[in-house]
């Protein structure tokens, strides 16, 4: 059954959380009417401000999240939380267990909390996760967070392609190092050291201030904050708010919001594109046609590359 796409759009848009809802489900499951829903929603774009908070299990994420909603609502924005599901059996149940965290908002008509899967999405988190992002700022949301968890490339990836990216760290969790290891030090523009009522948490601090104090930046480039949080009593919230406020006056004055805004369509066509470019390939492949030119390759009858080639000649 198809569903009347310019009737969702329209709810949505007047702020019926039933068809957000919906709509995210259409992204999620890479449903047919997309093509059509993004472009009721194009003329939209834009108009939030995207950040993206990531960091590794137990860091305190929903737990930040929750409270920064608190603190954008109490200053008058409506807000859109997207937890992306990165599908792997450790995080995807935690995920959206940690929601239970977030239930204080869920009667609040000035917030969208939403846990989203890419499982069945052939463009994968990278695809999927900007559509969901547009749905909320059709509906009218200013500020979009897209919570990822910091496991793997994809997820550090999902996470830098937001206007401000929030890296989470907490104390004892050897958390500075894996920062390095997993690139996250490059994507960051603000370090949240939360669990700032433990012991520990200053030499976190000093090992990010540290690491960030090596690298040499030129003048007028965005210099990482790096606060200390303690999520679960709210305390340097406030700091963070005023730290995203900061950066994006700086995105604003050096044209980098622009810069990162065509980097993230970029990132987002080309995954539409290779999804799609996969998915007729998984045809060809029912058609023998990849069949036939891998049995050739097998037989060394014919080089891969030249049957990469054909393949893609026969797209
Ligand atoms: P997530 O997995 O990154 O989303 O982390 P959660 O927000 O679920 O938090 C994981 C655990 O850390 C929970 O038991 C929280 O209560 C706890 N936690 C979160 N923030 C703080 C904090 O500031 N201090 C302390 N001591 N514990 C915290």
């Amino acid at each position: 059954m198809r569903r009347d796409v310019p009737t969702l759009v329209a709810r949505a848009r007047e702020g019926d959380p039933r068809s957000v809802a919906r709509l995210i489900s259409l992204v999620e499951n890479d449903a047919p009417e997309l093509p059509e829903v993004a472009s009721t929603l194009a003329p939209f774009a834009g108009k939030a401000q995207i950040l993206g908070l990531t960091g590794s299990p137990g860091v305190g994420k929903s737990t930040t999240t929750n409270e920064l909603v608190r603190a954008l609502r109490k200053a008058g924005h409506r807000v859109g939380v997207l937890a992306v599901d990165p599908s792997s059996p450790f995080t995807g149940g935690a995920i959206l267990g940690d929601r239970v965290r977030m239930q204080e908002h869920t009667t609040d008509p000035g917030v969208y909390i939403r846990s989203m899967s890419s499982r069945g999405h052939l463009g994968g988190l990278a695809a999927a996760t900007p559509q969901a992002v547009r749905v909320l700022e059709g509906a009218g949301c200013d500020v979009v967070v897209v919570e990822t968890v910091g496991v793997g490339q994809a997820e550090v990836e999902i996470a830098s392609l937001a206007d401000t990216t929030l890296v989470l760290l907490a104390p004892g969790m050897g958390d500075a190092i894996q920062a390095v290891k997993a690139g996250i030090l490059e994507i960051a523009d603000v370090f949240v050291v939360n669990k700032a009522d433990r012991p520990g948490a200053d030499a976190t601090y000093r090992d990010i201030q540290g690491m960030l104090s090596l690298g040499d930046r030129a003048p007028g480039e965005w210099r990482p904050q790096v606060l200390r949080v303690t999520a679960v009593r709210g305390e340097g919230i406030e700091d963070v708010v005023s730290a995203i406020e900061k950066h994006r006056a700086w995105l604003e004055k050096t044209g980098e919001l622009r810069r990162r805004r065509q980097a993230r369509a970029a990132a987002e066509v080309e995954a539409i594109a290779l999804g799609t470019l996969r998915a007729r390939m998984g045809n060809l492949h029912e058609g023998t046609a990849l069949d036939e030119l891998a049995s050739q390759v097998a037989d060394g009858a014919l080089d891969p590359y030249a049957a990469a080639h054909t393949l893609l000649a026969a797209l």
